[in-house]
């Protein structure tokens, strides 16, 4: 924010700057303000100069605060307009949730008769292969060896034996992943569980390095997770590569339908007015003129306008806050 406004002032001294440059039609040039004042009964060669800055300084025809901008000023300041027009508005949530093995892919490997450890051949973390001897038990029925191996093919998730130590009959000594396919589950909080259904696309991005992937969500679990009173949408992602890992926190956007609307205009046309009214600036010629609006949906890039605008208008889409500054600065030069 700090920045955002930091950048914001260098850029308006700049359009500052360069409207004194361009001939002193502004109140913020000394010579002008002063002429302004003191010029009511004077018929001097500073004339045409007077005229527009009394334009400048003053209102649309119906009262709203407006400004003069000389067409190559606006260029050069990157003040940029749109003709304003039909839109779409996608509704979109951003949720966060957590990444878990597949259920069905999750093995635990166990002893089938108890007796002591003898040997154990993965670590955790290790991949091992369907049919892979992960250990060596010694059977108290018979006094024989024999070998457990990893039914399924996957990560080594979890190792609770230890050689030497007694294996109990069903008791697992592994648990094995296959971690190719992971679920990404989803909270969803209040009203939003009722317009968030299986089918809808979501971009699924990792909190720690912001890698993101595209999935679907699956299906919304029917029971509220307890611990934090939410819904779980459950979408699965594709993981051949193992670098998204169980545990792992994602945020993910989900986006749940488009509407098409008559009037939308970019979110950065948006500025708010002195009493915290949502106003966008309309430009005829050189004149840009502050508009109140009535704004609709919303998503992170466009809004719809419910009324204040009608199409074909010509909208300030960039640098909307250069106008808002030298309609401000204009209205200060005003006041005293
Ligand atoms: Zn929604």
């Amino acid at each position: 924010m700090t920045y955002t406004k930091t950048i914001q002032r260098v850029l308006a001294l700049a359009l500052a700057a360069l409207l004194a440059a361009c001939g002193g039609r502004h109140a913020d040039d000394g010579s002008a303000a002063t002429h302004a004042e003191g010029a009511a009964g004077h018929d001097d060669d500073h004339g045409d100069e007077h005229d527009e800055h009394d334009e400048h300084d003053e209102h649309d025809e119906d009262g709203a605060p407006a400004t003069t901008i000389p067409a190559d000023v606006a260029a050069a300041s990157g003040i940029r307009v749109a003709a304003a027009g039909p839109g779409t508005i996608a509704d979109e949530h951003e949720v966060q949730g957590l990444l878990t093995p597949a259920e069905g892919r999750v093995a635990q490997v166990t002893a089938r008769f108890p007796g002591p450890i003898r040997a154990l051949n993965a670590r955790i973390g290790d991949q091992v292969r369907a049919g892979q001897a992960l250990a060596t038990i010694e059977s108290n029925l018979s006094l024989t060896t024999y070998t457990v191996a990893s039914p399924i093919s996957g990560v080594v998730l979890q190792r609770s034996a230890s050689v030497g130590g007694v294996a109990a009959e069903g008791t697992p000594l592994f648990e094995v992943a296959d971690l190719s396919t992971l679920w990404v589950d989803l909270h969803i909080f209040g009203n939003d569980a009722g317009h968030i259904v299986a089918g809808i696309p979501v971009t699924v991005t990792r909190m720690s390095d912001g890698a993101s992937i595209e999935a679907t969500l699956e299906r919304i679990l029917p029971a509220t997770a307890t611990a934090s009173q939410s819904t779980v949408a459950r979408a699965s992602i594709d993981n051949a590569d193992g670098l998204w890992r169980p545990g792992a926190a994602v945020r993910a956007r989900v986006v749940v339908d488009h509407a098409d609307v008559a009037l939308a205009v970019p979110v950065t046309a948006l500025q708010a007015d002195e009493a915290g009214r949502d106003v966008i600036y309309v430009r005829e010629g050189e004149h840009y003129g502050e508009r109140p609006v009535t704004l609709g949906r919303r998503d992170g890039e466009r809004v719809e306008v419910v009324s204040g605008l009608e199409a074909g208008e010509e909208v300030v889409v960039s640098q909307s806050f250069l106008v808002k500054a030298d309609i401000g600065k204009s209205a200060v030069a005003h006041d005293h």
